[in-house]
């Protein structure tokens, strides 16, 4: 059996030599053992950092790091019991597929584990290594070197380097970046399906939010070095906490609306370029005291719809509008629109839908849906 362990870090900071601002600033997270966590954010924001904090590839400027129950600060990376998968694979360019396979085992002179008693360390790192190629498809492969591979194979085998030491934690940088679309998909997949055969935690950094909300069982959304929100994906998608996480997750992105939250009698409408719309009764007390105040109104792409191709519409949530753009997805369609007050905006429609780039249209909001955001903070205000 491997030791399994989470990972957590503690107002963990980290000040590269000669920078003035933190790269990761008071970083507190507890990745749970076996855990797929994904650090999300655009590039810059500190992922890789963290990552290499916890490989023992960059020090740590202030807090404390834990693997399991063990302070890690000052232990050596070859001591963590961590594998890390790098973007650009690290592949020993002279040395055979087994050899790169079987190299991690032989540095470490241990006996892989589960050895029958007996068997010799050459032997069993032999069928250790045959073992993980099975189980990844690179069993035909092991004589050839890493130049006589494609991309996906050559991935394939600095996964596998991995997967054969048993690690406690699994940690991969990007892995996926170097892989064409399709091969990235499918890749995606093996990764999932190794998590769910090895139980391992796994940490996995991406700038690629699709890549975030599809692997993750929880995914860290970073910006500037800072943490901004952790939670599963669906969480992330149906109530971020701040308007970067609300547009940086989804794709399209949401839209915003600068807008006015005015009161009228007992209800409250969002009047913004162009357009007036009424808040569903449920949101009205989260939003009363913003009442006669400026807002951003958040929508994403799905919850605009063309009237025509609805039932029941809602007067209060229609939306005069001019066509700019139309792009066919084939499944969907996406149509760049304008309000009469010329905010621009994103829908995701109906590919039976029938319009024509300035065409005028009416659409309806789908307002159960509503984000509010406060213009200043950009916290979320619902
Ligand atoms: P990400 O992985 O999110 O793209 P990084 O963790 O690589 O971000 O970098 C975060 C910040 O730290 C960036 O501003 C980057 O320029 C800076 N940084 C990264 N590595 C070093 C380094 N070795 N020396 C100085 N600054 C660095």
């Amino acid at each position: 059996m491997t030791a399994m362990a989470g990972v957590t870090f503690e107002h963990v900071s980290k000040k590269y030599a000669g920078n003035d601002v933190y790269s990761v600033n008071d970083l507190n997270l507890d990745i749970r053992d076996k855990e797929f966590l994904v650090l999300v954010g655009p590039s810059g924001c500190g992922k890789s950092t963290a990552l290499r904090m916890i490989a023992g590839l960059e020090e740590i400027s202030s807090g404390v790091l834990r693997i399991g129950e063990r302070v890690v600060n000052n232990v050596p990376p070859k001591d963590r019991d961590i594998a890390m998968v790098f973007q650009s694979y690290a592949l020993y360019p002279h040395m055979s597929v087994f050899d790169n396979m079987a190299f991690g085992l032989r540095m470490r002179k241990a006996v892989p584990a589960g050895t029958p008693p007996g068997m010799s360390r050459e032997a069993a790192i032999k069928q250790r290594v045959e073992e993980v190629a099975d189980s990844i498809g690179l069993r035909q492969f092991l004589t050839r070197k890493p130049r006589q591979l494609s991309g996906g194979q050559r991935q394939r085998v600095a996964l596998g380097r991995a997967i054969v030491r048993n690690p406690q934690v699994f940690l991969m940088d990007e892995p996926l970046s170097n892989l064409d679309a399709k091969l990235r998909v499918q890749t995606r997949a093996t990764i999932s399906r190794l998590h769910r055969d090895l139980q391992t935690t796994m940490i996995y950094v991406t700038h690629d939010q699709v890549e975030a909300m599809t692997m993750g069982d929880r995914i860290a959304v970073m910006r500037d070095g800072i943490l901004q929100q952790l939670d599963t994906p669906q969480n992330l998608y149906d109530h971020p906490t701040n308007m970067f996480v609300a547009g940086f997750i989804g794709s399209p992105a949401m839209n915003f609306f600068t807008a006015k939250l005015e009161q009228d009698n007992q209800e409250l409408y969002i009047a913004g370029e162009g357009f007036r719309v009424k808040v569903p009764a449920q949101y009205r007390q989260a939003l009363a005291s913003s009442a006669g105040k400026e807002i951003t109104f958040g929508l994403r792409p799905e919850d605009v719809a063309d009237v025509r191709m609805e039932q029941n519409v809602d007067e209060s949530s229609v939306v005069p509008v001019t066509v700019d753009v139309v792009e066919p997805m084939g499944s969907e369609i996406y149509l760049y629109l304008l309000t009469s007050g010329n905010q621009q905006f994103v829908a995701r429609v109906d590919p039976l839908t029938q319009t024509a780039p300035g065409q005028q249209m009416q659409v309806t909001f789908d307002m159960k849906k509503m984000h509010a955001f406060d213009p200043t903070t950009q916290q979320t205000l619902l």
